[in-house]
C-alpha cells in the first residue's frame, strides 16, 4: 500500500443523516461539486430510482477520495432494517465506521442493531451526532442515551453551541489547549501506565495522551463521540481530520499472494455483472485470471473500475487494503472468495428473515422468467431466500419486512419487466418435537433398492439447534450409507408435521440394515425423510413462535393502557420505572400479535411514545395460537407418490431439488 487506505462506513438509523453527511464529506473530498438535496431527491449515492422515490438508501454505493494523503473508501450503507443483509455484508468489508445518531430522535432499536454487529466485529468507531441544528436537538440527553444503550466507553471530543438553533456550531474539547479531564479520565481508565500518573497527579502531555486514545479507539476500547449539522456542513471536516488520525487502516501485504473477498454484486445495464471486491493481500491486474475459491473456478478480469458516486472509473490495477468493481467473474456470489482467503473475516450475522410471503406472477407465463428473475436476484443478496413449489405452483419468498417487498416488486417490473402480486406476508414459525419417539422407514421395494433405518428423536434444549448421532454399527449399515443418512437430516426437517422447520431436537440412528447386492446411496437419501416424518408424527409437534423484545417510553398516564395492551399481545414484562412523568418498560411479546403495535402506539398516545423492538428468540407457543401450513411438494407421509417422485429426481440426478 502506498498510503494508509480507510474503508469506512457510514451506518445509521434511517433519517438520521447517513445521505446528507455523505455527500457533506464527498463535497469536501472534491468527488462531487454541489451539494444535492436528499430531499429533492437528488444526491449522489442514492441513485436507484425507488430509492429516489422513497428518499432511503437501499443498496450500498461506494465513494473514493483523499484527505491528508488517506484514501477513504466511503460505503453508504443502508438504513432501513429491511435491509440488515446489506449491513452484513458492508460490514464485513469495514476496517472502521461511523455510527450516525440524530440529536432530535436519539438512539433508535436499529442504531443498538448495528451497534451489535460493530461490536460483534470490533469495528473501530466514532459516532457522530447529527443534526445539532434541528430544534429539539439535545446532545446531552443524547449523550445520556448512548452511555445506556450503547456504550459508556466513550471519549467526547466536542461540545455544541447554540443546540437546535440555525447558527448552531461546535466547539473542540480535545486538542492541545484544551484537554478535557473527563477523556483525560477515560484514557486513564484503559491504561494502567496512564492511570498511575493520573493518580499520582504528573504531567500528561496531550501526545501522549492522544497516541493512547487513537490505540484504544482502534482496539475498540473506546469510542470517540463528535457532533456537528451534516446538512450546514458544521463539524464535518472535524469529522474528517478524526477519521484519518484515530482510525485504523487497511492491512495486509501486496507482494502476497491474492486474497480478495466479492462483497456486492450489482447488474450494470452498459457492461453486464459488476463484482465488488476487498482485496486483503496482493493485487489483481486487468486479464489476470484468478482463481475463485468458493467455487474451484478459474475466470479472467477484463476490466476493473471504481466507482464513484454514480461512475465507473478505469483503472488496471487493484492493490491491498483497495475496494474496486471487476467484471469478468461471471459466475461469482456474493461471499465467494477469490484467491487464497487469508486474513479474511467471518460472517457476520444480524437478523434473519421472520415473514414469509408468497408472490404471483399477474401473467401466468412469466413464472419461470420470475424464478430466473429471483435467482439473479439472490446471487446479488444471498439472504433472499426464495423457493418455487413445483406440485402447489406456489413461489414463497423469506423477508424482513414491508418495505422489502415494496423494493422486490418494484425491482421485479422496472429491472426485469415482470408485473407482480405479493399477497400478505406470515409469520416464519418452527416446530420441535412435544416427547421422545421412533421413526421407522422401510424402503426394500420396488427392488432394486434396500434401506432400513430406525431414528429416536428426543426433544432438545431451546436455542440447541439439531445434534445427530450413530450408535448403530458400519457392520449393519456401511459407513458410505450412514453418511447419507446424516447428510439428508437437515433437508428433511425443512418441513415437519405442521409444515415448518423443526429445531431443537436430538436424532439418533438406532438401528439398521443396508443390502450388500440391493443397497445404494440413494436408498438412504430416499428413506431418511420417511423415518423423521414418521417420528416427528409420533413425537407430536408444538409450535415455536418468533418473540420480539421491546422498550417502551410513554407519559405516566397511559401506563395502565398500555400494560393491558401487552398482556392483550400475549407479552411480558418487567416493573416498570417511573421518571419524571415518564415511564420506561422493557419486555418481550410475540411478533404476531405486534406486528401492527408501533402504529397502534403512536395513535393511542399522539405520538408520545416510543417503542423499539428486536429479535429475541423463537420461543413455544400455545397450539391455539400456531397457524399449520400445507406441505409444499410430495409428503413423505404419502409413501407410495414420494418414493416414486424421490427415485425419479434422483436417477436424473437432480436429487437435490426434492
Ligand atoms: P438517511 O435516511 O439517514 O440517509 O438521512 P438523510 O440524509 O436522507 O436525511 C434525512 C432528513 O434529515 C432529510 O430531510 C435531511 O435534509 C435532514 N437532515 C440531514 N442532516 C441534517 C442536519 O444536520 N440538520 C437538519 N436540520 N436536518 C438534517
Amino acid at each position: 500500500m502506498d498510503r494508509k487506505i480507510i474503508n469506512i462506513g457510514v451506518l445509521a438509523h434511517v433519517d438520521a443523516g447517513k445521505t446528507t453527511l455523505t455527500e457533506s464529506l464527498l463535497f469536501l473530498g472534491g468527488v462531487i461539486k454541489n451539494i444535492g438535496n436528499v430531499d429533492k431527491g437528488t444526491s449522489q449515492t442514492d441513485f436507484l430510482d425507488i430509492e429516489k422515490q422513497r428518499g432511503i438508501s437501499i443498496r450500498s454505493a461506494t465513494a473514493t477520495f483523499v484527505w491528508e494523503n488517506v484514501q477513504i473508501n466511503l460505503i453508504d450503507t443502508p438504513g432501513h432494517i429491511d435491509f440488515s443483509a446489506d449491513i452484513e455484508r458492508s460490514i464485513r468489508i469495514l476496517d472502521a465506521a461511523i455510527l450516525i445518531i440524530s440529536a432530535v430522535e436519539g438512539v433508535q432499536a436499529h442504531t443498538e442493531n448495528i451497534w451489535m454487529a460493530l461490536q460483534t466485529n470490533k469495528i473501530p468507531t466514532i459516532i457522530f451526532i447529527n443534526k445539532i441544528d434541528q430544534t429539539g436537538a439535545d446532545t446531552l440527553r443524547i449523550i445520556d442515551e448512548i452511555k445506556i444503550d450503547i456504550t459508556s466507553k466513550i471519549a467526547i471530543l466536542q461540545q455544541s453551541i447554540n443546540e437546535g438553533n440555525k447558527t448552531a456550531d461546535v466547539k473542540t474539547i480535545w486538542d492541545n489547549d484544551n484537554i478535557c479531564e473527563d477523556v483525560v479520565e477515560t484514557i486513564a481508565n484503559n491504561n494502567d501506565a496512564i492511570l498511575e500518573k493520573y493518580l499520582n497527579e504528573e504531567t500528561l502531555s496531550f501526545d501522549e495522551l492522544n497516541n493512547e486514545l487513537t490505540l484504544a479507539v482502534s482496539n475498540f476500547r473506546i469510542i470517540p463521540v463528535m457532533m456537528g449539522s451534516a446538512k450546514n456542513m458544521v463539524g464535518v471536516s472535524d469529522l474528517l481530520n478524526s477519521i484519518v488520525h484515530y482510525l485504523p487502516g487497511a492491512t495486509g501485504n501486496q507482494n502476497n499472494k491474492l486474497s480478495a473477498l466479492v462483497y456486492k454484486i450489482d447488474h450494470n445495464k452498459k457492461f453486464g455483472k459488476a463484482v465488488g471486491i476487498k482485496l486483503y493481500d496482493g493485487k489483481i491486474n486487468t486479464k489476470d485470471i484468478v482463481v475463485n475459491k468458493t467455487q474451484n473456478i478459474e475466470e479472467k478480469i477484463n476490466k476493473i473500475a471504481r466507482y464513484n458516486a454514480g461512475k465507473f472509473t478505469d483503472i488496471n490495477t487493484v492493490t491491498t487494503g483497495d475496494i474496486a468493481v471487476v467484471f469478468g467473474l461471471n459466475n461469482a456470489k456474493v461471499g465467494d472468495i477469490i484467491g487464497t482467503g487469508k486474513n479474511i473475516p467471518g460472517e457476520v450475522k444480524l437478523e434473519s428473515p421472520l415473514l414469509t410471503v408468497q408472490v404471483r406472477a399477474n401473467n401466468k407465463s412469466d413464472y419461470p422468467a420470475l424464478t430466473e428473475a429471483l435467482t439473479i436476484l439472490s446471487t446479488e443478496d444471498p439472504a433472499l431466500e426464495f423457493e418455487w413449489f413445483r406440485e402447489n405452483k406456489e413461489l414463497h419468498i423469506k423477508i424482513m419486512g414491508w418495505i422489502q417487498i415494496q423494493v422486490l416488486e418494484k425491482t421485479l417490473e422496472q429491472r426485469f419487466g415482470i408485473a407482480t402480486k405479493f399477497d400478505d406476508p406470515t409469520i416464519i414459525y418452527k416446530e420441535t418435537p412435544k416427547k421422545t419417539a421412533v421413526g421407522f422407514a422401510r424402503y426394500w421395494m420396488p427392488k432394486p433398492c434396500w434401506a432400513i433405518i430406525k431414528l429416536k428423536i428426543e426433544p432438545g434444549e431451546p436455542g440447541s439447534g439439531v445434534i445427530y448421532n450413530s450408535i448403530v454399527s458400519v457392520n449393519d449399515i456401511q459407513k458410505k450409507y450412514q453418511n447419507e443418512v446424516e447428510r439428508t437430516i437437515e433437508k428433511a426437517l425443512k418441513q415437519g408435521p405442521k409444515g415448518w422447520e423443526v429445531t431443537d431436537l436430538k436424532i439418533t440412528l438406532i438401528e439398521g440394515e443396508d443390502h450388500t447386492v440391493h443397497s445404494n446411496p440413494g436408498d438412504f437419501i430416499i428413506a431418511t425423510p420417511m423415518a423423521v416424518m414418521n417420528g416427528l408424527l409420533a413425537c407430536d409437534t408444538k409450535f415455536l413462535e418468533p418473540i420480539m423484545w421491546f422498550r417502551i417510553v410513554a407519559p405516566e398516564e397511559l401506563l395502565g393502557a398500555i400494560t393491558s395492551d401487552i398482556i392483550n399481545m400475549r407479552g411480558t414484562f418487567e416493573s416498570p420505572i417511573i421518571n419524571n412523568g415518564k415511564f420506561t418498560i422493557e419486555g418481550t411479546v410475540p411478533m404476531a400479535t405486534s406486528l401492527d403495535f408501533p402504529v397502534k402506539l403512536s395513535s393511542r398516545s399522539g405520538g408520545r411514545a416510543k417503542i423499539k423492538t428486536r429479535f429475541h428468540s423463537y420461543q413455544e407457543c400455545p397450539n391455539e395460537f400456531g397457524v399449520t401450513t400445507p406441505y409444499k411438494g410430495i409428503s413423505p407421509v404419502d409413501e407410495a407418490k414420494y418414493i416414486l417422485k424421490a427415485r425419479k429426481a434422483i436417477t436424473e440426478g437432480i436429487n437435490s431439488k426434492f
